[in-house]
């Protein structure tokens, strides 16, 4: 029996559409990389149930010898809305493990399965604390941001944390042309820990191409975490942080760009969650 679809439209150029099937295929893949276990799923979308801590530990251990490399996405509102209207998008996401970052993702799974996630995990906060708790030696590639911010973000990683080695940063504003060319020096200079800032979805499609070919350990999308690291844009204040507002200060540094992601884009995504549990409460 073929599983509902459900499809949404809202204006000209919003179209959701959230294809359940698909939860089967990605809770599989999610448990063959052995990476997580308890999974909420949204639609076709799954996302690990996951705290900071146990995270920390799938990084860890994909950095021991002949372990599995590991792809890691932190899925926001935004994430999530494109990787239920764009199978590719979504199978991409299948090469990794795709935690939660963010309120709207909170909603939605407690809309869905009345069960939250441990912990909010959004990158920016995530990343320096995973780089404090890597082994001694473990080496770092920096591969996105404006020229400029992955280097300047290296060199304060690396006062931060002297126990890592930084072996490369590289600006993410390179021609298509010259992308094999930068996946090969990032190979070269094997890293263990590879953090890729293109921006969504752009980062989660370049790691998902490149996967094997990076050589890197485990691989993360960090969005702006670069101009943050370099301070080249402010984070919120910790209040707004703690109440899960930084969206609003985001919103209103880059009103041009952000506006209708967090507004159109994430009422699509809730309204697109919405149908889903109504499909599912359908006899
Ligand atoms: N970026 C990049 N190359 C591009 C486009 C964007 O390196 O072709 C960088 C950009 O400079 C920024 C990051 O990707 O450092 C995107 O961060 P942000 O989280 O603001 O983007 P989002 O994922 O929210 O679209």
């Amino acid at each position: 029996m073929r599983a509902p679809v459900a499809r949404l439209v809202l204006g000209r150029s919003q179209r959701i559409r959230v294809d359940p099937v698909w939860d089967t295929m990605t809770i599989f893949a999610r448990e063959i990389a052995g990476a997580c276990s308890d999974i909420a799923a949204i639609g076709a979308l799954s996302i690990a149930r996951l705290t900071r801590r146990e995270l920390t530990q799938h990084v860890l251990a994909a950095l021991a010898p002949g372990a599995a490399p590991l792809a890691v996405a932190f899925c926001n509102a935004h994430t999530a809305e494109i990787a239920l209207r764009d199978r590719t998008y979504r199978q991409a996401l299948e090469k990794f493990c795709v935690v939660n970052d963010g309120i709207g993702l909170e909603i939605a799974v407690r809309i869905l399965e009345r069960r939250g996630f441990p912990e909010n995990l959004n990158g920016t906060d995530f990343v320096p604390a995973l780089l404090g708790d890597l082994p001694a030696g473990a080496r770092l590639y920096l591969l996105g941001a404006a020229p400029g911010v992955a280097e300047e973000a290296g060199r304060r990683f690396a006062e931060r944390f002297p126990h890592l080695e930084l072996v490369g940063a590289q600006h993410g504003f390179f021609r298509a042309e010259d992308e094999d060319d930068i996946v090969r020096a990032v190979a070269a200079a094997r890293p263990d820990i590879l953090l890729v800032a293109l921006g969504n979805p752009a980062q989660e499609l370049f790691i998902a191409r490149h996967f094997d070919a990076l050589g890197a350990r485990a691989m993360f999308g960090v969005g702006a975490l670069f101009d943050f690291a370099a301070e080249r844009v402010a984070r919120a204040p910790a209040w707004m942080r703690k109440a899960r507002l930084e969206w609003a200060f985001r919103v209103a540094q880059e009103p041009g760009r952000l506006l209708r992601r967090y507004t159109v884009e994430t009422a699509a995504f809730l309204i697109a969650v919405l149908r889903l549990r109504v499909l599912e409460e359908a006899p």
